[in-house]
């Protein structure tokens, strides 16, 4: 099949204009910036909790909330190696979906006898996040906006057209949504999805649990968990924590278990923030649903507005660095940058002359499954929780709900999933890692240039239940 040129090539802006979107931009997370920040001490000397959670991302929070909230008398203490929310959980396009698949089509491949429950579990825990930001009184900016599935290519018109949920868009109607030249078509998709403010989710989870009476420490980098009689002692270079139960939410990071450290890779994701838009800019680009918005490419783009009018976008490139590193020179590609803002400019060439404030990136946490998996480890005393593959703003919490049950053995239709019993398979070790990794991504790209069509990697991936389909 020929090789098409997509719609960023035939429409790409002057270098000139893409270099003048850029001139004032700097490298720093707007989400983490427009938040409020505490300084919290860090572990010295020795203490003793009932639950000790490990990392400051959205992961450990809820842990944390939610193990107080069921048992108020409970010693919790939280760890985390820098400051609460600095990582994913900080950095992310705040889009929170009830999926805890990574959508429909992964879900009902892997989980097809399962999928319905796991749908319905995702919106309750959906609902439920949003009637704790309520009673919780969090001030997160949760808008229950609903998503709108965009297409530029004629195949991906025809995939908004089958699709089963929401409602489809045609040329006029996507347009009269959201002004883009380019928007062939669109489906809304109202209920599954809203959108937050990462930043203040972390800060704000935080606060409800120091409030909730859960000790909190910074710059307190777990480095080893030992067994001993009766728990497990959780140390940081200046201190330990000897705790009955243990819960990790470490994400992308080492994983302190072993056995999980095939699991994941880091795969660095790219960002910008654009200035406020104007009243004029505003009215001309219409978005008055504020939907968070993503596209059908298997490189993909994501944008939503935030509560001063700017726009996120962010996606298309995805790069992992071999050897599985986080590391915050992965972040500085002024390339990546580049080429969202040209992409950002060809989406809505109506607003050339608005600049970026802020570029920064951050690591997906990708796993096989392209969802979370869930394991418990040290003869039940040490759960955990990561894999999120970029869609871990909502489903974090199901996690937390999961570690909690199993920890106290319970068994609860939560625990009863396979999707929460079975593992995924690991990543190969590198350089297989690295290999197989750039031979997806290429094939991928490939596909986006031939409408679609998926090579015969990709559909001995899918066939092994490891294909991406974003
Ligand atoms: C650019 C980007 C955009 C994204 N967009 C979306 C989106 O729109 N919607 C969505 O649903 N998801 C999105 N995601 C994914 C989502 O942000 C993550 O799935 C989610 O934040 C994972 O939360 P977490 O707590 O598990 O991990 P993290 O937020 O990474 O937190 C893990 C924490 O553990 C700490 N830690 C690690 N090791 C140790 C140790 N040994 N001792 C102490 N602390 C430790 C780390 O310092 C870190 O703070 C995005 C991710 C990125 C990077």
């Amino acid at each position: 099949m020929m090789r098409h040129s997509t719609v960023f090539e035939r429409h790409a802006p002057s270098e000139s204009a893409v270099t003048e979107s850029l001139r004032s931009t700097r490298s720093s997370v707007f989400w983490l910036e427009d938040a409020p920040s505490v300084d919290r001490p860090q572990l010295a000397g020795s203490h003793s909790a009932d639950l000790t959670v490990v990392g400051g991302g959205y992961t450990g929070l809820w842990t944390a909330v939610l193990a107080k909230r069921r048992d108020p008398s409970a010693r919790v203490v939280l760890l985390e190696a820098q400051t609460i929310g600095w990582a994913a959980s900080g950095r992310n396009g705040g889009f929170a979906e009830a999926s805890l698949t990574h959508g429909e089509d992964n879900g009902r491949a892997r989980w097809p006898d399962e999928y319905d429950t796991l749908e319905r579990l995702g919106l309750e825990n959906l609902d439920a996040i949003e009637r704790d930001v309520t009673e919780l009184g969090m001030d997160v900016q949760l808008e229950r906006t609903g998503t709108l599935d965009v297409a530029y290519e004629p195949h991906q018109v025809e995939w908004l057209r089958e699709a089963e949920h929401g409602e489809f868009l045609d040329r006029d109607a996507v347009q009269a949504a959201i002004a883009s030249p380019i928007f062939a078509a669109g489906r809304r998709i109202e209920g599954h999805g809203a959108l937050v403010h990462p930043g203040r989710l972390a800060t704000e989870l935080a606060r409800v649990a120091a409030d909730l009476g859960v000790e909190i420490f910074e710059h307190s980098a777990v480095t080893g968990l030992r067994n001993r009689s009766g728990g497990v002692a959780v140390e940081t270079v200046r201190g330990v924590v000897h705790s009955a139960k243990v819960a990790l939410g470490t994400n992308v990071f080492r994983p302190l278990l072993r056995r999980a450290r095939l699991s994941t890779v880091p795969v660095y994701d790219y960002v910008l923030m654009s200035e406020p838009l104007s009243d004029v800019q505003r009215a001309d680009l219409g978005w008055r649903g504020r939907e968070g918005v993503s596209d059908l490419a298997n490189q993909f783009h994501y944008s939503r507005l935030t509560a001063d009018h700017r726009i996120l976008y962010g996606g298309y490139d995805a790069v992992y660095h071999a050897g599985r590193r986080v590391r915050p020179e992965y972040e500085e590609r002024q390339e990546s940058y580049r080429t969202l803002a040209s992409h950002f400019l060809t989406t809505y060439p109506q607003l050339e002359g608005l600049g970026f404030s802020h570029q920064w990136a951050g690591a997906i946490d990708t796993s096989t499954q392209f969802c979370a998996f869930h394991g418990l480890a040290r003869r039940g005393r040490v759960a955990y929780a990561a894999g999120f593959t970029g869609l871990g703003v909502a489903a974090t919490r199901f996690a937390a709900e999961v570690m909690l049950d199993r920890l106290a053995g319970e068994s609860t239709p939560r625990t009863q999933l396979d999707m929460v019993r079975k593992k995924p398979l690991p990543f190969p070790p590198e350089p297989f890692a690295k290999i197989g990794i750039e031979a997806t991504k290429w094939s991928l790209d490939r596909a986006d240039h031939r409408q679609g069509q998926r090579n015969l990697l990709l559909r001995t991936l899918d066939r092994l239940g490891l294909g991406f389909d974003s």
